[in-house]
């Protein structure tokens, strides 16, 4: 299928072009006729889809040339905030409509005289709009059409009541939009009663990991994962790597570490001020810092081209979240590597990804390099796929609630030993499981 089919008017199929986009990705396809026809939607797609024009596109159409605030986005990240408005803008290059995006962590005045400006499409966080409405400096009486973005995040961060006050300042009548990465069911909770007989839309299953990354295990003791980093880093031709850790305070230690060892790299989570965050992402964009050390809540608005490298520096609590941070490498057609460093402590969190995406991951070694004693995993340990889901076409996979994972060390056949000092593979070999695919 092109663009050209899927209704767009010729201003906004030219702007589509300049963009470089040659055909509409799965959920482009999908959403766009339906929210031109005016349909609620809900859909669900992995991060890097291209869910931003999917929606963008046809509200800037439903829009028309009318003089006034009629789409509101709502993301939960400033850096979200800022990527939608840049889509947004080279989206509606010739059709004469304004975008404004407001967030925190900024000044307001600026945020506040583009507003006064008059713009059609505004793009927020919950907080900062809530601030900007009540000072009398946005009007959301007119608003026609609602987007939430990122709404399982959003419930994450304890946003949802912002959104419910935002909500009950619109138009009761308006097209909604939903987009989360995973439908869980507190989202379909909370989605229910937003929603007038919405099109489903999921391109892809939201336990499935894009394709196109090869993933592997390189375990490690929890001591020894910063040098692990430095050496992975010195040795190999790793260009631009976003490294994941679990806090903020892991992630400034890691930062230094590397300040250390002269890696030029940066880190970006929400203690810093929204200037160091943008200096942090741009430097990494141009190719000043080659690493960028990011905590989850921070890298889910990070959109940077060609990430060649995800590293796991900890598994995230969360299993889903895995599947995020590794859509952050692999995006728009491209191939990507995800590493996990793999800790003795973390052997819950290894087994619930692996259930999750349903497949046992290969484990690596670094050549060379002195390790001490470290947990390695059974490579005959079985992961096993969540059941397939019922009529109910999304939701949490059923095994995170009710076969969840005994702790490490509980169980007879858990499939992990620990203290072993034995090396996990030859570098670069695979030891097991299914899971790397090329380099
Ligand atoms: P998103 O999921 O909206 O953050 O988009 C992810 C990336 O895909 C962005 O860098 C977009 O510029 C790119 N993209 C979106 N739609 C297309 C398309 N139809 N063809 C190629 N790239 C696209």
């Amino acid at each position: 299928m092109t663009f050209d089919e899927l209704g767009l008017e010729t201003d906004l199929l030219k702007a589509v072009r300049a963009l470089g986009y040659k055909q509409p990705t799965p959920i482009q396809e999908q959403a766009i006729p339906l929210a031109i026809a005016g349909r609620d939607i809900i859909g669900c797609a992995q991060t890097g889809t291209g869910k931003t024009a999917a929606f963008v596109l046809p509200a800037l159409q439903r829009m028309g040339r009318r003089r006034a605030l009629l789409t509101l986005v709502v993301t939960p990240t400033r850096e979200l905030a800022g990527q939608i408005e840049d889509v947004a803008w080279k989206c509606c290059r010739h059709t004469k409509q304004r975008v404004a995006a407001v967030y925190g962590g900024v000044g307001y005045q600026p945020q506040i005289d583009k507003v006064r400006r008059g713009v059609h499409m505004l793009v927020a966080t919950p907080g900062r709009l809530l601030d900007l409405v009540e000072k009398g400096h946005v009007d959301l009486s007119n608003v026609e059409i609602l987007v939430l973005d990122e709404a399982d995040r959003m419930l994450d961060m304890g946003f949802w009541p912002d959104v419910k006050r935002i909500m009950a300042l619109l138009p009761e009548k308006r097209q909604n939009l939903l987009f989360s990465a995973t439908i869980t069911p507190d989202v379909e909770r909370v989605a229910g009663p937003i929603l007038h007989d919405p099109a489903r839309i999921e391109v892809a299953p939201s336990a499935t990991p894009i394709e196109a990354i090869s993933q592997s295990l390189y375990p490690v003791n929890a001591l020894q994962k910063t040098d692990l980093l430095v050496r992975l880093l010195e040795k190999h031709q790793l260009d631009r790597v976003l490294v994941f850790t679990r806090t903020k305070h892991r992630a400034d230690k890691v930062c230094r570490h590397l300040e250390r060892s002269r890696i030029p790299g940066a880190a970006i989570h929400s203690n810093r001020s929204q200037a160091q965050r943008q200096r942090a992402l741009d430097g990494f964009k141009n190719g000043t810092y080659r690493v960028l050390v990011a905590t989850d809540i921070v890298a889910r608005g990070i959109d940077v081209d060609r990430i060649s490298h995800v590293i796991n520096y900890d598994l995230p609590m969360n299993a889903q979240d895995y599947v995020h941070r590794i859509g952050r490498t692999a995006r728009a057609g491209a191939t990507g590597t995800a590493i996990r460093f793999l800790a003795a402590e973390e052997a819950t969190e290894l087994r619930d990804i692996e259930q999750l995406i349903g497949a046992t991951l290969p484990c690596e070694d670094v050549e060379g390099f002195a390790y001490s004693e470290r947990m390695v995993p059974d490579p005959q340990r079985t992961a096993r796929r969540p059941a397939p889901r019922g009529p109910q076409r999304s939701g949490r996979p059923s095994h995170r609630t009710s076969q969840r994972p005994e702790r490490a060390g509980s169980s007879a056949d858990r499939g992990y030993r620990q203290g072993s000092r034995r090396p996990a593979a030859p570098a670069g070999a695979v030891r097991s499981g299914s899971g790397r695919r090329g380099g």
